[in-house]
C-alpha cells in the first residue's frame, strides 16, 4: 500500500475490495490524530472545517469526507460548509436535506443524533436514485455522524469509502470520536469569536457616545491624560472647552426626546466644524461636549470660542419653531490652569458656569488657584490627624444575590467626619490621600475597622463576606499582604469571608508588581473582584491573566441602562463576558426596582445599590431589612 492509501482508493473503477480489520482500525487512528493536530491549529472556523476534510482524506485515505452544517428550517436544508477527496459535483446530485423522508445515511445521522453506516450503498434500494452517480464516483460505504454542538445537532461530518467492509465497530467508534473533537472544536472557536466580538462591542460601546457617535468623557479624558505627560520642556499649550447646550432639557421636555436628540445631532455637527486635525470632540454628558484644541493660548482660544459662537447665531428649525440653541463655553488651559485631565475639565467646566453671567456665553477660568491648593494643603494635614484620631468611619453597603433575592455580602466604605466640614466622602479625599503619601495608613485604618467588624458579625452569627477596597498605590505596598496575613492571624477570620475590589485603572499603573501583589493576596484564600469594570482599558487578554472571582459593572452603565441601549448593551456583554471567563458578575448602581428586573432578566449575579440600600454606618448595618418585593422580582 503506497503512503497509506487503501487498494480502493486507486481511483481505477475497482472498486469493492476488502481490508483486514487492523488496517480498518489503523487508518482510523491515524485518521484520529491527524484530526487531532489540525484541531489544535485551527483558529478559525472554516479552516477548522476544511484542514479536518483534508486530514480524513489524506491521512485516512478515505475517498471522500465533508462536513455539512443542519439547518433548523422548514426544509431542515443541509448547508455542505467543507469537503475533500473526489467529489465531482456530488452536491448537485444529492439531496441536501434531513427531512423525515430522506434516507440516506446523513440524514438518518441529522435526524437520530447517532451515527449511521451504510455498507452497500450501491444496494441501498432506499439510495436506488443515486447509484449510478455513487458508482462513478467509487463511492461504496458511508458513515455519517452527527455534530453535536452547544447541545444541538448542528451538522454531520460524513466520510465515505471505496471498500464494502470499511466502518467495522472499531473504526466507527474511532471515527466518531473525531466527530465529537470537531464538534468540541466549533463550539471553542465559536465561543471564542463571542467573546471576541463582545471585546469590541464593548470597547466601542464604552469609549464614544451612542448618539452623535463622538467619543465619551471617558475616551476624552484618556486623550488629555496623554496629552498631559508631555516633556516639560517640549511642552506645547492646548485648551480644553466645555460647551453645554442648555436648551436640550427644555426641548426634551416640551417637545420630546426625539427632538432634544436632533438638537443635540445638530449642535454636534455644528461643533464638528470648529475641530481641526488632531482636535478632539466629545459628548462628555447629556447636553455637554467637551473640546479639545491643540496648540492653542489663552488668546487663540478666545477667538477660536467667539467664531463658534457665531455659528449658532441662526436660530434652528426644530419641530416647527426656531430654537436658539446658542451654547455657552468655559475654557481651560494646559499647563496654567493644570497639568491633570480631571482638573481641567472640572475648571472648564466652572468656567462653562461663570459664562451663564456673560453677555459673550464665553469664559475662561479664573478661580483662585492658590485658594484651591491651600485647601487641600490644610485638608491633608488634618487627614493626618483623621487617621490617627478617631476621625474616620467604616460604612458598609450590602449586596444581593439576584437569583435567591438574598444578601450574599457587604462593601465597606470609608467616611470622614471633619470636625468643621461634616461628613466628607472618600471621592474627596482618597485621591489627596494617594497623592500626599497617605494611603497606607488609611488603608491600614480600613482593613483594622473590617477585620473588627467581620469579627463582631460572626459573633453575633452574621457570615457576611465583606469587600474592601484597595487603591493603586495599595498594590505597590510591599508590606500590605503581610498585613493582611497578620489580620487573619489576629481575628480568626475565614478567607472565604473577605474579598478585595481593585480597579481596572489600579492595576495599570504597574501591572506586574499590581500582578504579583494580587496572586499573593490570592493565595491567602481570599476573593478578588475587578471594580469599575468598563471605565478602563485593560484588554480581555489582560482580564484573563488576573486571579480574578468577580467584575463589577461600574454604576454608570447600570445607572443608565433602561434609557440608554448603549448602556444596555454594555451591561449585558458584561454580563455574558463574564460569566465566558467563569467569573461573577456584579452591578453596582441599582437605584430602582426596573434596573432590577432588568438584570434578572439578563442573568446578572449579584446587585448593589440604592435601591436595595445606601452605605450605611456599620453600626445600623445589623438592623438593616432588604427592601420587600426582591424576591417577587425574580419570580418575574
Ligand atoms: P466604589 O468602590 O465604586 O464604591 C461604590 C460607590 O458608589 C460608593 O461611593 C457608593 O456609595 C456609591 N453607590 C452605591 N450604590 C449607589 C447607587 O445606587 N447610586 C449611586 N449613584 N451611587 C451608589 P462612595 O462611598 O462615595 O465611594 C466612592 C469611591 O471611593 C469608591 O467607589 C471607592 O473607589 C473609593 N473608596 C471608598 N472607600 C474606600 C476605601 O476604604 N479605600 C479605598 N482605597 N477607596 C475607597
Ligand atoms: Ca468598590
Ligand atoms: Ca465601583
Amino acid at each position: 500500500m503506497d503512503k497509506g492509501k487503501p487498494a480502493g482508493q486507486q481511483s481505477d473503477g475497482c472498486v469493492g475490495v476488502s481490508l483486514d480489520d487492523y488496517t480498518r482500525l489503523y487508518r482510523a487512528l491515524r485518521t484520529l490524530s491527524a484530526g487531532n493536530r489540525t484541531l489544535a491549529r485551527a483558529s478559525d472556523e472554516a479552516t477548522l472545517l476544511h484542514d479536518m476534510c483534508h486530514a480524513i482524506v489524506e491521512q485516512g485515505g478515505y475517498r471522500m469526507a465533508w462536513i455539512g452544517y443542519a439547518e433548523h428550517d422548514e426544509a431542515r436544508t443541509i448547508r455542505p460548509m467543507a469537503y475533500a477527496g473526489v467529489e465531482e459535483g456530488i452536491f448537485e446530485v444529492f439531496e441536501l436535506s434531513w427531512a423525515d423522508d430522506i434516507k440516506h445515511p446523513t440524514a438518518l445521522a441529522l435526524q437520530s443524533g447517532v451515527p449511521r453506516v451504510g455498507h452497500l450503498v450501491l444496494e441501498d434500494p432506499a439510495l436506488a436514485h443515486l447509484h449510478e452517480e455513487q458508482r462513478r464516483r467509487g463511492y461504496v460505504s458511508v458513515s455519517a455522524f452527527p455534530l453535536v454542538i452547544d447541545g444541538e445537532i448542528g451538522g454531520n461530518l460524513s466520510i465515505i469509502a471505496g471498500e464494502t467492509d470499511a466502518f467495522g465497530e472499531d473504526e466507527v467508534n474511532v471515527l466518531s470520536e473525531l466527530a465529537e473533537d470537531v464538534s468540541f472544536g466549533i463550539a471553542a472557536l465559536r465561543a471564542r469569536k463571542r467573546q471576541q466580538e463582545a471585546e469590541v462591542a464593548l470597547r466601542q460601546l464604552a469609549l464614544y457616545d451612542g448618539l452623535t457617535g463622538l467619543p465619551n468623557r471617558a475616551l476624552f479624558r484618556t486623550r488629555l491624560e496623554e496629552l498631559a505627560c508631555q516633556i516639560p520642556r517640549l511642552i506645547r499649550p492646548f485648551a480644553v472647552g466645555i460647551v453645554a447646550i442648555d436648551q436640550f432639557r427644555e426641548v426634551n421636555e416640551m417637545l420630546g426626546s426625539r427632538h432634544g436628540n436632533d438638537l443635540l445631532l445638530r449642535a454636534a455637527d455644528q461643533l464638528r466644524t470648529f475641530i481641526d486635525g488632531e482636535d478632539l470632540l466629545a459628548r462628555v454628558s447629556d447636553d455637554e461636549f467637551a473640546l479639545l484644541w491643540l496648540d492653542t493660548d489663552a488668546e487663540h482660544a478666545s477667538q477660536r470660542a467667539a467664531r463658534l459662537l457665531a455659528a449658532f447665531n441662526e436660530p434652528l428649525p426644530l419641530a416647527e419653531l426656531a430654537v436658539d440653541a446658542r451654547p455657552r463655553i468655559g475654557i481651560a488651559l494646559f499647563p496654567g490652569h493644570g497639568t491633570d485631565a480631571e482638573v481641567l475639565m472640572r475648571r472648564a467646566a466652572v468656567a462653562a458656569r461663570e459664562a451663564r453671567r456673560t453677555t459673550t456665553h464665553c469664559a475662561i477660568f479664573t478661580g483662585n488657584l492658590d485658594d484651591e491648593c491651600a485647601r487641600n494643603l490644610a485638608l491633608v494635614g488634618d487627614l493626618h490627624r483623621a487617621i490617627a484620631g478617631e476621625q474616620l468611619r467604616l460604612y458598609c453597603q450590602p449586596k444581593i444575590d439576584i437569583a435567591s433575592g438574598v444578601p450574599c455580602g457587604a462593601e465597606a466604605l470609608v467616611r470622614w467626619v471633619h470636625p468643621e466640614y461634616g461628613l466628607i466622602g472618600p471621592d474627596r479625599f482618597i485621591t489627596l490621600a494617594e497623592r500626599a503619601g497617605l494611603i497606607a495608613p488609611l488603608t491600614s485604618w480600613v482593613l483594622g475597622a473590617a477585620f473588627r467588624q467581620l469579627y463582631a458579625w460572626q459573633s453575633d452569627g452574621l457570615i457576611l463576606p465583606l469587600a474592601i477596597n484597595l487603591s493603586a498605590r495599595d498594590l505597590l505596598d510591599g508590606r500590605l499582604v503581610d498585613r493582611i496575613r497578620g489580620l487573619f492571624v489576629t481575628w480568626g477570620i475565614d478567607p472565604a469571608h473577605v474579598q478585595f475590589e481593585l480597579t481596572e485603572s489600579a492595576l495599570l499603573e504597574d501591572p506586574s508588581r499590581s500582578l504579583e501583589t494580587l496572586s499573593r493576596l490570592k493565595d491567602l484564600g481570599v476573593q478578588l473582584a475587578v471594580d469599575d469594570f468598563g471605565t478602563g482599558f485593560s484588554g480581555l487578554s489582560y482580564l484573563q491573566r488576573l486571579p480574578a472571582d468577580s467584575i463589577k459593572i461600574d454604576q454608570s452603565f447600570v445607572g443608565r441602562m433602561l434609557e440608554h441601549e448603549g448602556s444596555d448593551a454594555i451591561v449585558r456583554s458584561t454580563i455574558d463576558l463574564g460569566h465566558d471567563l467563569g467569573l461573577n458578575v456584579v452591578a453596582e448602581g441599582v437605584e430602582d426596582l426596573a434596573t432590577w428586573q432588568r438584570l434578572a432578566a439578563l442573568h446578572c449575579d449579584v446587585a448593589q445599590g440604592f435601591y436595595i440600600s445606601r452605605p450605611l454606618p456599620v453600626e445600623e448595618f445589623a438592623a438593616w431589612r432588604q427592601p420587600e418585593g426582591l424576591g417577587r422580582a425574580v419570580a418575574h
